[in-house]
């Protein structure tokens, strides 16, 4: 079943023509990744599915309900939850903090406990600092709590924009561990990634995006093979 259709979308930021012509189709229980080098518009396609930007023309459709335009904490409320780039933790505040703040939308204070227990328990290190000073964490516990928020407003799709920026291999390598065992408990999820060679090592389906268009688009393990990809994307 497609769960998040993005069909022919065109964004603009005041003149600068950002995406021409975007489609994306996400089915229930994938992961598919978005990747392209800087600037090819990427985490403006997130941002647009997210509700903080428009698009002038085209439709997003999520479980048959075109969301194009609709604000942000809706589209939270039907199930769509992004990680932005960057982490953007507040900074000051506590772990328990930032994870209840994701919880903000929801009032059914038993599931809440649950989900946070659920965070707790595949984040331990988020358990362990729960009443740190999030500004303290190292940057893959930012990241990991910033994925912990996320999951604490129960998304049906979670996306996620360059989970893997600034941080060191193995940490890469947790993250993305981490990324996929969320998969397969249930939550679908659209993935913003550079590290191509980590993205498709874990994706279902690809995009491929440069300046704005899609310009290849396949089974995740076809495109890590071609020729093509791994010259542009994958270094060598
Ligand atoms: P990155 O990895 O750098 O985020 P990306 O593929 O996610 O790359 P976008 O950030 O979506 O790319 O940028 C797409 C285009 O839109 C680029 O040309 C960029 O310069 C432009 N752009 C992005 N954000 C803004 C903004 N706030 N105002 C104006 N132009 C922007």
């Amino acid at each position: 079943m497609v769960m998040l259709k993005v069909d022919n979308i065109n964004v603009y930021y005041g003149a600068i023509h950002a995406l021409k012509g975007i489609s994306v189709e996400v089915k229930q229980g994938e992961i598919v990744t978005l990747i392209g080098a800087n600037g090819a518009g990427k985490s403006t396609t997130l941002r647009t599915i997210s509700g903080l930007l428009k698009p002038k023309t085209g439709q997003i459709v999520f479980e048959g309900q075109n969301i194009a335009g609709v604000p942000a904490q809706n589209i939270v409320k039907l199930g769509i939850s992004q990680v932005p780039e960057g982490r953007r933790v507040f900074a000051h505040m506590s772990v328990l903090e930032n994870l209840e703040l994701g919880a903000y939308l929801r009032s059914d204070t038993k599931e809440i406990k649950e989900d946070m227990d659920k965070v707790f328990s595949r984040f331990p290190r988020l358990g362990e600092r729960r009443s740190q000073l999030s500004g303290t964490l190292s940057g893959g516990e930012q990241q990991m709590l910033a994925m912990g928020r996320a999951l604490m407003s129960r998304p049906r799709i979670l996306l996620l924009d360059e989970p893997s920026m600034g941080l060191a291999p193995l940490l890469v390598k947790e993250i993305f561990s981490i990324i996929k065992d969320i998969n397969q408990t249930g939550t679908t999820i659209l993935l913003v990634e550079q590290n191509a060679h980590m993205a498709l090592s874990i994706a279902n389906k690809a995009y491929v995006l440069e300046t704005g268009r899609i310009i290849l688009s396949g089974d995740a393990k076809e495109l890590a093979a071609s020729e093509e990809i791994r010259k542009a994307y994958l270094g060598g």
